[in-house]
């Protein structure tokens, strides 16, 4: 199964990624993870994607088509892949074409979370992040007073430095000139599953899972 799981900031890729991976036995790539990791590693990449990250801005396509390029060579990603954070943008997107078309591997599926605005900017004000797994976890300014450890690894969590209101507004203004001309892009491709990502995520989690078993289904007639 080749997955994108597409949407805005804080729409729940990455917290509907986790079922998916035990689900199919594919391998999650977020980039957003990937460039975190190099940045805390301190690598020329990181210090590269420094500045447009902590901006709110996209890295530049050519950084991003080369690190999708290579993870996708990997030998965990040759029985499918869920990508989450790329492509975003049409160059990106006519890449990733490009590379799986000479794979002679193709997507099964774009998963589009569809979420308000105003829903975005709520939980991406209150959104603390694992450092270790990268889970995601919500709490009131309250409850951040008292900021408890990541329940897995018991890690301290920490909030992204682009997780503060002006950069999330700067976030969602590129996704809507950037990114979200891939909705038309992948449903001309008939890739595109349209989800409401205010769903709880139980309900998310079930049409998911009820689109793929269908698009399974139609492909094995
Ligand atoms: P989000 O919560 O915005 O989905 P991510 O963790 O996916 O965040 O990405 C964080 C940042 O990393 C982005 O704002 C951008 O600067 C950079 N980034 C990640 N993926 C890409 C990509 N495919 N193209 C350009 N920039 C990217």
């Amino acid at each position: 199964m080749n997955l994108i799981l597409f949407g805005a900031p804080g729409a729940g890729k990455g917290t509907q990624s986790g079922f998916l991976i035990n689900t199919y036995h594919i391998p999650a790539i977020a980039t957003g993870d990937i460039l975190r990791a190099q940045r805390r590693a301190g690598t020329p990449l990181g210090e590269k994607v420094k500045g447009y990250m902590d901006r709110g801005e996209l890295v530049p396509d050519e950084v991003m088509i080369d690190i999708i390029r290579q993870r996708l060579q990997q030998p965990d990603a040759q029985n499918g892949f869920i990508l989450d954070g790329f492509p975003r943008t049409v160059a990106q997107a006519q890449a990733l074409d490009e590379m799986l078309a000479r794979l002679g591997r193709q997507l099964d599926a774009v998963i589009y979370l569809r979420v308000s605005r105003q829903v975005l900017i709520e939980r991406l004000s209150n959104r603390y992040t694992c450092p270790t797994c990268n889970s995601v976890y919500h709490f009131t300014p309250e409850q951040a007073h008292n900021l408890p450890r990541c329940p897995k690894d018991s890690s301290e969590l920490y909030q992204r430095t682009d997780d503060t209101s002006e950069i999330v507004a700067r976030r969602i203004d590129v996704f809507l000139k950037h990114t979200a001309p891939l909705i038309d892009y992948y449903s001309a491709q008939a890739k595109l599953e349209n989800i409401d990502g205010q769903m709880s995520v139980e309900e998310v989690r079930a049409d998911i899972t009820r689109r793929l078993a269908a698009r399974k289904r139609v492909g094995a007639r």
